[in-house]
């Protein structure tokens, strides 16, 4: 059984160092989160887990990592500064704010209950301004960019230029980008500062329509090749009312959520509107030229735009489970192993001072390969309930029989099965259960 209460997880990520409440020593700054020990591996993991399937086991997509900071022209250019915007109204009762496009009813207001008190909407730009350079002046304004996609359009020439690419192909990316949003909320559902992993696939425009079904599918199929249940997922077409200024055609992943479906990543016929319009704006000629056919054409963009923190909370969600192991209730992350902060621990059976030295040996030999995590506090049982909690899929146990026969336990998380595997064949023995 997957969470149903958003707390389970909450409560699981702060008790076990994956997520923190941010700057918690002052109250707390609202909206934004720290990833500890556990939470780092993860995010890493996750974001390598994209990287793996949309740039190294592709041979039509590069990677780049572009500047978070931008000048205003960018914004100009792609339309944020005008149109990337939310609908705010404040409720003069209660005097909360609130997005009027996500409220289930236009004329109540969801804290105080009372009808009519809404403002007239006004119109809020989500990108955070600040200025670059000791002087305050309209020159030295910059913006931190709200998605990590004007990158690649402001990089498409030097890309097509130093890889030689040509349509179709992609520019992926990873990084933070910065909204500020009105209601950030549902813990790193939305955040204001969050990270998003990206790529825009840019083809000929008469293949647009047939790579946007092709992007929609993988993508979908990707959440899925890493454990979230087929029920807890869908691809909803936008309707012509939702779509964004750049869209001509928009399906989200939507995840079932404690509070329903929302969005996980959207993927978006851009059409040729950024590089257009950075044509248009910088002078600069971003189109691609044929050769073998003698044309000359600005290609199309799929881009699949996903968030790597919210991706986070939704695999994190989908793992958890509560079961019964010998009478005893257990929580259980079953996370993919990819995705597992540590694919493996090394669990001496005691603290004899007889196991430490085989049981390091063996911890340092898996980490050349794997992040490995050691503990040799507590009965083992409770050590294993404690990998089970945070998504461990192997514990490696060296008991005093190790020193003889030179072999140890490898536990397995889903089915606390244990097989005994001498220590010559555990780094193979591992490779084999883990898939890498
Ligand atoms: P929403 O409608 O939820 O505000 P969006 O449609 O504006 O999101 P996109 O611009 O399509 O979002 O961004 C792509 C992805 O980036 C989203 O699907 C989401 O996973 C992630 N993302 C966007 N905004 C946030 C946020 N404030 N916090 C965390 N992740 C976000």
């Amino acid at each position: 059984m997957p969470a149903t209460d958003l707390d389970q997880i909450v409560n699981l990520c702060k008790r076990r160092g994956f997520v923190y409440p941010s700057a918690e020593i002052y109250g707390g700054f609202r909206s934004a989160y720290d990833y500890g020990p556990l939470g780092a591996l993860m995010l890493r993991n996750v974001k390598n887990a994209w990287i793996r399937a949309m740039v190294q086991a592709r041979d039509d997509v590069v990677l780049i990592d572009a500047a978070i900071l931008g000048p205003p022209q960018i914004w100009e250019a792609s339309g944020h500064l005008a149109n990337f915007t939310d609908p705010l109204v404040d409720c003069t009762n209660c005097k909360n704010r609130f997005r009027l496009d996500k409220l289930d009813d236009a004329d109540t207001c969801p804290s105080c209950g009372k009808h009519g008190t809404f403002t007239e909407a006004r119109q809020f730009n989500l990108m955070f301004k600040t200025q670059a350079g000791p002087v305050e002046d309209a020159g030295a304004v910059a913006y931190l960019r709200p998605e990590t996609a004007q990158g690649m359009f402001v990089n498409f020439a030097n890309v097509l230029q130093t890889t030689r690419k040509k349509p179709p192909f992609g520019i992926a990316q990873v990084g933070k980008s910065f909204r500020n949003e009105i209601t950030p909320q549902n813990w790193i559902f939305r955040t204001r500062e969050f990270e998003q992993m990206e790529l825009q696939f840019f083809v000929p425009p008469a293949d647009s329509g047939r790579w946007y079904e092709y992007w929609c599918n993988e993508r979908l199929d990707w959440y899925m090749r890493h454990g979230i249940p087929a029920e807890m997922l869908r691809l909803r077409p936008h309707g012509p009312g939702e779509l964004s200024h750049y869209s001509a055609g928009t399906s989200d992943v939507e995840f079932r959520f404690p509070w329903g479906f929302d969005e996980l990543e959207g993927i978006a016929q851009r059409t040729d509107f950024d590089l257009k319009a950075h044509s248009e704006h910088s002078g600069e000629r971003l189109d691609y030229f044929d050769q073998t056919t003698g044309e000359r054409y600005v290609p199309y963009v799929i881009e699949p735009a996903a968030g790597a923190t919210r991706t986070m909370a939704a695999f994190l969600l989908s793992a958890y489970d509560e079961d019964e192991v010998n009478g005893e209730a257990r929580t259980v992350l079953r996370l993919h192993p990819r995705l597992a902060p540590y694919p493996v621990a090394v669990l001496p059976l005691s603290r004899k001072d007889t196991l430490t030295p085989l049981a390091h040996e063996i911890r340092t030999m898996l980490s050349e390969r794997y992040l490995v995590d050691y503990d040799e506090t507590q009965a083992i049982g409770r050590r294993y309930r404690r990998q089970d909690e945070v998504g461990t899929p192997l514990c490696v146990t060296v008991d005093f029989d190790s020193l003889d026969d030179k072999a140890v336990t490898i536990r397995d998380r889903d089915t606390t099965e244990q097989q005994r595997v001498p220590v010559d064949d555990l780094l193979a023995a591992i490779n084999d259960k883990l898939g890498f």
